[in-house]
């Protein structure tokens, strides 16, 4: 990945013992966030073009409100995963 969650930042309820970055531990930060916050409303989403955004992004993606809010929203990080599978092609049939 060539981007970074920022857990921590702006007070996040993020648990000590996992910290995102690692593939192991990305799929604990995964499980977390879809029990912490499923965020089923889609309140605050920035959008599927912005996630494009940042599934593209070479450099660090500097948008902050935006890796905040994925960090805490797993419908977002749900669009994002996606948007990756999309990108690389794997599972596509067209
Ligand atoms: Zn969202």
């Amino acid at each position: 990945m060539n981007w970074e969650f920022k857990p921590g930042a702006g007070g996040s309820d993020l648990p000590s013992d996992v910290e995102p970055g690692e593939p192991e531990l990305l799929e604990a930060f995964d499980r977390w966030i879809h029990s912490s916050h499923p965020n089923t409303g889609r309140k605050g989403c920035p959008g599927r073009q912005v996630l494009m955004a940042l599934a593209l992004a070479k450099e660090k993606f500097e948008d902050e409100y935006t890796l905040n809010h994925i960090g805490r929203c797993a419908a977002c990080l749900d669009d994002l995963k996606q948007i990756k599978r999309e990108l690389t092609g794997a599972g596509s049939s067209r």
